[in-house]
């Protein structure tokens, strides 16, 4: 298993992973961050929620910016309020040991005059929900020229959400030399459509999806010999049983 450190990061970078705690990169790390460090890229990458993906693209992102621009530099679409919030949040702790690093999340149902006036006062990353930033955009609030890489975060949420207009008008108004990484727990038909639309020769990454039991459902084990005594169990299980109506018998 690779370290931290192996995968390229810089020292910036790995001061904030240490003060985080982090011991070691989860999959999807393993397999982002050396791709997003070594060379300029597009990314599908298909991981949910808890895989740490959100470290996956924030890490490399931290480690690559130069923080004395004055322009945003990256952006990142999220589906909803809590998203960005959260996105944000993990980015400024990333960034916790880059000097001047500047995090911006703008999201719907605040006060637009406030996300406008921090963000003349210069972001580096804005993490934005689709139709504010359609709104900011209207209103020449933001500058997006200098942005190289967008981040679309949970994009089949955000298409499940009807985004897909506005986050085809963000990505037809962005400088042609950005990087798109995109994020998604699920390729629906809609998000290999926005791929071929507005991604160019991306890498694919995987990880696995996690094995969930739902937290109604017990699980249990008696160990029998095969043949009459498995049958045998399962009838006194089935007759004794009290507290259920329905069972699934699966053959294994
Ligand atoms: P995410 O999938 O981005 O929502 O991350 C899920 C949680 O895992 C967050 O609380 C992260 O802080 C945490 N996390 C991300 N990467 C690591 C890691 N390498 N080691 C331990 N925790 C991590």
């Amino acid at each position: 298993m690779p370290t931290f450190s192996e995968l390229g990061l810089g020292v910036d970078v790995l001061k904030a992973i240490e003060a985080l705690g982090y011991q070691e990169p989860t999959p999807i790390q393993q397999q982002a961050i050396p791709l997003l460090l070594s060379t300029p890229t597009d990314l599908v990458a298909l991981a949910q929620t808890g895989t740490g993906k959100t470290a996956a693209f924030g890490l490399p992102l931290i480690d690559q910016l130069d923080f004395n621009s004055r322009d945003p530099l990256a952006l990142i679409l999220a589906p909803t309020r809590e998203l960005c919030v959260q996105i944000a949040n993990d980015l400024a702790k990333f960034a916790q040991f880059a000097p001047g690093a500047s995090i911006v999340p703008v999201y719907g149902g605040a006060a637009i005059s406030t996300q406008i006036r921090s963000i003349k006062q210069g972001a580096h990353i804005i993490v934005a929900t689709p139709g504010r930033l359609i709104d900011l955009l209207g209103r020449k609030a933001v500058k997006l020229h200098n942005v190289n890489v967008v981040v679309l975060d949970e994009a089949d949420e955000m298409l499940n959400m009807g985004f897909k207009e506005d986050i085809d008008h963000i990505l037809a108004s962005m400088p042609e030399e950005r990087n798109i990484w995109l994020f998604s727990a699920t390729m629906p038909p809609e998000i290999t459509r926005l791929t071929e639309q507005f991604l160019h020769n991306p890498v694919r990454v995987e990880v696995a999806r996690a094995a969930t039991t739902a937290s109604t459902i017990t699980q249990g084990l008696i160990a029998t010999h095969s043949g009459f005594q498995k049958r045998e169990t399962l009838r006194r299980l089935i007759r004794d049983a009290e507290g259920f109506k329905n069972a699934i018998i699966a053959k294994v």
